[in-house]
């Protein structure tokens, strides 16, 4: 055990004892003091690719100096797996793996002594308490340094439960202002809608690689902005005019299938789903992808529960009118319609007027029936209410849940209600695949067998429509998202003309 690591003291579990029970807890003696911050490096990743980047470029915009890892790969998993403990979930081997990897490049490839590297860089993360493993997360990261030689390396985290108002009580160079996090929420953002918008163009794109290219110009329009303190707005409006240069033809009937499941494995453009969008979109597939401020929405609404719960028990001695409740209230509120109208001014900037935002309470709604929405962890209920979601509303051929090996939350959904929900909501197909970081080709093959059906059902879908014989431009223009109820997207474009 490490010396930063210590118990606090036993367990007394004999009956007569119960006051004296002292509970284990991780002793970590860490600093980090504005003397030295200039000096320090801070480390982060676990979004996707353009979404780390443009991150680190929103958080240098005010003088942070962050840097985003590499996106992780199985060389990364086989690290974690290597100085982790045994029977982690996933994304932890991924994720905890990644960062030693980094670190061990600094040394052993750039000669940099192993005391610098302490003392030079930090890594920053979400913690969290919670039911799964995401609670055990930052001990893992402490673990798996040490016994890879980086005793001491500082890992700084936030309670992600809090969002923009954290509670810092010592001095602390971290900067954890609501200030940082609205800036960290715009990165990412504006990386949901341009990642979206990817996911949209790329399986239509008359020369491969136009929408990569596109997006990469994008990317730099936005970092720049961030940089320059530039209106974002804007900086929206000239990547919509480099987007719109991408020739697409979209009237081809290809099958949309919808991925969710959890959070980091769904999101992950790496090998930690072997790469699923990619494969996908070489498969012939539109892909639907959940974006991260789903996340964000999801975390809002459960402190909005958590606070009902509270009002409901009256404790002695409270006031009837309990004013810090009201100031949560209002703060959640507040949080809630900020999102949303970020959310929609950006995606209008760059050419999508009419964005749908996720409706949280009415997913709440939808999932009660098969899932207790009090029971949270992992993505709580929002996997069963996508799929009822998709279903209802006729929004894929077919969801793809992703459940990361040993990942105890989604197991219990994907593989118990999930198949009650999916016989319940026969119109689309489903499929749960497992991720283990090995067996790239069981996973391939499992989902290639429910393609078939999805493409079968995306080529039956168009084949009920009539093609005009004039077709309006604008129906392959990027920006036009029509909504009706065809799955496919060139089914819907047809029958929204
Ligand atoms: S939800 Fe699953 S994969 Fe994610 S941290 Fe929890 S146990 Fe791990």
């Amino acid at each position: 055990m490490s010396a930063l690591c210590k118990p606090s003291g036993s367990i007394d579990t004999t009956e007569h004892s119960l006051e004296k029970i002292s509970h284990w807890r991780e002793e970590v003696r860490y600093s980090f003091t504005m003397d030295e911050k200039s000096d320090v490096t801070v480390l982060f990743g676990g979004f996707t690719i353009l979404q780390d980047r443009l991150i680190a470029d929103a958080l240098q915009s005010l003088g942070e100096n962050y840097v985003a890892l590499p996106n992780p790969d199985f060389e990364s998993f086989q690290m974690g797996k290597m100085y982790g403990n045994r029977g982690q979930c996933n994304p932890t081997y991924f994720t905890v793996g990644n960062l030693v990897k980094y670190l061990q490049k600094l040394r052993d490839e750039q000669g940099m002594d192993t005391e610098k590297i302490v003392k030079k860089y930090l890594f920053v993360t979400a913690g969290g308490c919670g039911p799964c493993r995401f609670g055990m997360y930052i001990t893992e990261y402490r673990k798996a340094l040490r016994d890879a030689g980086f005793e001491g390396f500082r890992i700084m985290s936030f309670d992600q439960g809090k969002g923009i108002y954290q509670a810092v009580d010592e001095p602390f160079a971290m900067n954890f202002s609501p200030k940082f996090f609205i800036t960290l929420i715009k990165a990412i953002v504006i990386g949901d809608i341009i990642n979206n918008l990817g996911y949209k163009m790329r399986p239509y794109e008359v020369v491969k690689g136009d929408t990569d290219n596109a997006i990469e110009t994008c990317r730099t329009i936005m970092a720049e902005a961030f940089m320059k303190k530039k209106n974002l707005v804007l900086a929206m409006r000239r990547c919509r005019h480099e987007l719109d240069k991408v020739a697409l033809e979209r009237l081809q009937p290809k099958a949309k299938v919808m991925i969710i499941g959890e959070f980091w494995a769904s999101m992950t453009q790496s090998d930690g789903n072997y790469n699923l969008h990619r494969f996908l979109e070489e498969e012939g597939v539109e892909c639907v992808a959940q974006p991260v401020y789903n996340r964000l929405y999801m975390n809002i609404w459960e402190a909005e529960q958590e606070l009902m719960a509270n009002q409901s028990f009256s404790k002695e001695g409270q006031p009837k009118l309990d004013f810090s409740l009201f100031k949560s209230k209002v703060a959640i509120l507040g949080a809630k319609a900020a999102l949303s109208a970020h959310i929609k001014l950006y995606a209008k900037a760059i050419g999508l007027s009419d964005y749908k935002i996720p409706d949280i309470d009415m997913l709440a709604r939808m999932s009660k029936r098969y899932y207790p929405t009090e029971s949270n962890g992992g993505e709580g209920h929002l996997e069963v209410a996508h799929l009822i979601e998709a279903s209802e509303q006729n929004l894929a051929h077919l969801v793809l849940s992703v459940k990361p090996f040993g990942c105890m939350p989604s197991s219990c959904v994907s593989d118990g209600i999930q198949s009650l929900v999916a016989s319940r909501f026969p119109s689309i197909g489903f499929l749960s695949v497992e991720t283990s970081g090995e067996g790239a080709a069981n996973f391939y093959s499992r989902v290639q067998m429910a393609l078939y059906k999805a493409k079968q059902a995306a080529k039956d879908e168009f084949d009920t429509i009539v093609i005009p014989k004039k077709t309006p431009q604008h129906i392959y223009r990027f920006w036009y998202q029509p909504k009706t109820n065809k799955a496919g997207t060139a089914a819907s474009l047809i029958a929204s003309v």
